[in-house]
């Protein structure tokens, strides 16, 4: 099942996709809702981030190439750092690029959105229950910046930096699948899930024992190798079997006088 979030005159609204039309939901996608037989189709709305979280909890390093490929070790534990949400964009939204920044790089990932409240989850805890579904992010990262900082925040944290959609896919084995990321069309990166050093059931115990994970938050399960710089202009696609692409374009921030 993919669940798109989308506006449509001038309501915001869930619906689900069959074929190309979107039947909208009533109630929580969280809970229970019922589906509406008033179908929109795809072609005259406005797809929007398919959710807004409380959290991102980013990995980093959870490939072993694109540890090596940054010259980093693989690490024993998972490397974590967070997003703001005011970083969140969705499906053909611009990704700004900052000004301070001379290298702006894609990270194509998994994400996985959570469903209730997920905290201190024992080891035989039945995760599945916790994810509501799977979307495609692209993980921005402004690389001069990170390198410079100690730490991740500046370089990450952007606005427009978490680029989030186009849906949440329901039916999906986060195990594997294959992720590909496409800069201007060319292939940039493709690997299996497969590959992740830590798989998703593993991070949601790890990361419930440390913050709670709430409704709606969302997990980035780290970029496979093949990051590299984007320029105003580009057109950057994530594109994941079994959720859709998320596309969007680099534009330079547009000065305010
Ligand atoms: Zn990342």
């Amino acid at each position: 099942m993919k669940i798109y979030r989308f506006r449509y005159r001038k309501k915001i609204l869930y619906g689900l996709l069959k074929e190309d039309v979107l039947f909208p939901i009533r109630g929580s996608i969280f809970r229970n809702y019922k589906i509406q037989d008033s179908p929109i189709p795809i072609s005259e709305v406005t797809l929007l981030p398919p959710i807004i979280p409380s959290k991102i909890v980013c990995v980093g390093r959870n490939y072993r190439e694109h540890a090596g490929e940054l010259g980093n070790p693989v690490p024993a534990e998972p490397l974590l750092f967070l997003k703001p949400p005011s970083a969140v964009i969705g499906p053909l939204q611009a990704i700004i690029y900052p000004e301070v920044s001379q290298r702006v790089d894609y990270e194509g990932e998994l994400a996985v959105i959570i469903k209730k409240r997920a905290s201190q989850l024992p080891e035989e805890a039945p995760w599945q229950e916790y994810v509501l579904g799977y979307t495609c992010f692209n993980d921005i990262t402004a690389r001069d910046l990170q390198m410079k900082d100690v730490q991740f925040t500046r370089a990450k944290s952007f606005d427009t930096f978490a680029a989030v959609g186009p849906c949440l896919a329901t039916d999906l084995d986060p195990g594997a699948v294959q992720l590909k990321t496409f800069l201007n069309g060319k292939l940039v990166q493709a690997a299996s899930t497969r590959n992740m050093i830590f798989p998703v059931p593993f991070l949601i115990r790890y990361i419930s024992r440390i913050m709670t994970l709430e409704p709606g938050d969302i997990i980035a399960t780290g970029t496979p190798a093949g990051v590299g710089p984007m320029q105003p202009g580009d057109r950057v696609e994530v594109q994941i079997e079994g959720i859709g692409t998320l596309s969007n374009q680099v534009k330079k921030i547009e000065t305010r006088r």
